[in-house]
């Protein structure tokens, strides 16, 4: 059976922090589903359609990547998509607690999901898709932080 992993998020805008994980975890997964939550509660900085975009240009030449946006439960779309596995990158140890808590519920939510980690790249360990918002609102130049050849200040 095709091991396939979803990795989660809301790539608000996709950063050189997640394009590190889901690279590095290419050799781990037959196929590898970047959801983008469409969630009702949360504002996004940055368009549906324009994320979408940016995603599917950067793994352009990967088939096995692919796309697509859910809303509700994450657990609920790794059972359409046939996922057995949960990618998550962990900066910190906040990063962990946060996500610690996430996966004991997803896995009581659905008892075959696992949720795999990958340490973040310490080159990336202080980069945030908020913290690139935040220098762009203020003007800045984000080019170091989002994968070459995405332009998020268009
Ligand atoms: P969320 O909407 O859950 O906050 P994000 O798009 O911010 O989603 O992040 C999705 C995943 O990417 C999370 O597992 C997060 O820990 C991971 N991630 C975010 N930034 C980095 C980074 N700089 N290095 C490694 N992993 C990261």
């Amino acid at each position: 059976m095709a091991k396939i992993a979803v990795f989660p998020g809301s790539f608000d805008p996709i950063t050189r922090g997640h394009d590190s994980v889901v690279r590095r975890a290419l050799p781990l997964f037959d196929k590898i589903i970047l959801a983008i939550g469409d969630n009702p509660d949360k504002k996004p900085y940055f368009l549906l359609k324009k994320r979408i975009s940016w995603l599917k240009l950067l793994y352009k030449d990967e088939p096995r990547i692919t796309v697509i946006v859910y809303s509700g439960l994450t657990v609920e779309f790794c059972k359409q998509v046939n996922a057995k596995y949960i990618l998550r990158g962990l900066r910190t140890s906040a990063d962990f607690e946060f996500e610690r808590t996430i996966g004991l519920m997803n896995k009581a939510l659905y008892h075959e999901i696992e949720t795999v980690f990958l340490l973040c790249d310490p080159a990336y360990a202080a980069l945030s898709s908020s913290i690139v918002r935040d220098i762009l609102k203020n003007g800045g130049d984000v080019r170091d932080f989002v994968p070459e050849g995405i332009n998020v200040g268009d």
